[in-house]
């Protein structure tokens, strides 16, 4: 009885030990948190400037392609009804975010992230067939080499396309890559090449072990999009290495020492 106590003693102290070693990243997602309310747009460089400014650990946009092979920031395939892939840029030039800002292209947007202060969390997002996914992929490798951003310290990918992580894992070596879509295990993600996960919060909620899994193989694990206090709680305990959420202050508050800077 006294040694399953003691071993019980124990074990509760090494949780206590390992919940307090690892720190754990935020993202701010789309830029800034709760971006209306603030009088921002998301995705708009008013936001990406506000995660800056707060020494987010990172700081999430997206990607997409137009018909004319422009990259712009923005996260629905659409903008006023128009896919986006199906016409050119000229199209969505009277276009105005909440804020006042216009459709920022990725050169504007790396403008902004050449500024530093945030890691640049990079959604690339699925396209329609692999040469335009590929192309993205190309176009912003030599984006973020135009601004000196191609460094493993200021930019990490993250995709749903798993041809986009693929490519991704080819041809930028040593950089941070998590795949978004939580239909394979840490394990199968690993097999293809791919050396990190970014989950929504169910799929960590269903799979806890997923966590150490990805861990053994030394791949990075992002939970999206968390906000709600008691779920940031239990993914900072499970040990995910980032939160993306739409209330960082929160997560702030919540993590204390155990934020990642
Ligand atoms: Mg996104």
């Amino acid at each position: 009885m006294h040694r399953i106590i003691r071993l019980a003693a124990i074990a509760a102290i090494a949780a206590v030990l390992a919940s307090c070693s690892h720190k754990v990243a935020i993202t701010a997602h789309r830029g800034y948190w709760n971006c209306e309310e603030a009088g921002f747009a998301e995705n708009s460089i008013k936001s990406l400037e506000m995660a800056q400014k707060n020494h987010f650990w990172g700081s999430e946009f997206d990607v997409h392609i137009t018909s004319d092979l422009v990259l712009v920031v923005h996260h629905d395939a659409h903008i006023n009804g128009k896919r986006i892939h199906t016409h050119d840029y000229a199209d969505f030039k009277d276009y105005r975010l909440k804020n006042g800002e216009k459709l920022p292209t990725l050169d504007e947007y790396l403008t902004q992230g050449e500024k530093g202060g945030t890691v640049l969390v990079f959604e690339l997002k699925a396209q329609y067939d692999k040469q335009h996914e590929d192309y993205m992929v190309d176009k912003s490798i030599e984006a973020l080499k135009a601004h000196g951003l191609y460094d493993p310290k200021k930019v990490i990918f993250i995709s749903f396309s798993r041809n986009i992580c693929e490519r991704i894992a080819a041809l930028c070596p040593g950089f941070t890559n998590q795949y978004l879509e939580k239909d394979l295990t840490p394990d199968e993600v690993y097999a293809k090449g791919i050396n990190g996960i970014d989950y929504h919060y169910s799929a960590f909620d269903k799979n806890p072990e997923w966590i150490g899994q990805a861990h053994k193989n030394k791949m990075s694990v992002n939970v999206w999009t968390v906000n709600d206090r008691d779920e940031i709680k239990k993914m900072a305990d499970l040990g995910v290495d980032c939160i993306t959420t739409n209330e960082p202050i929160l997560v702030r508050e919540i993590l204390g020492s155990k934020e990642k800077k």
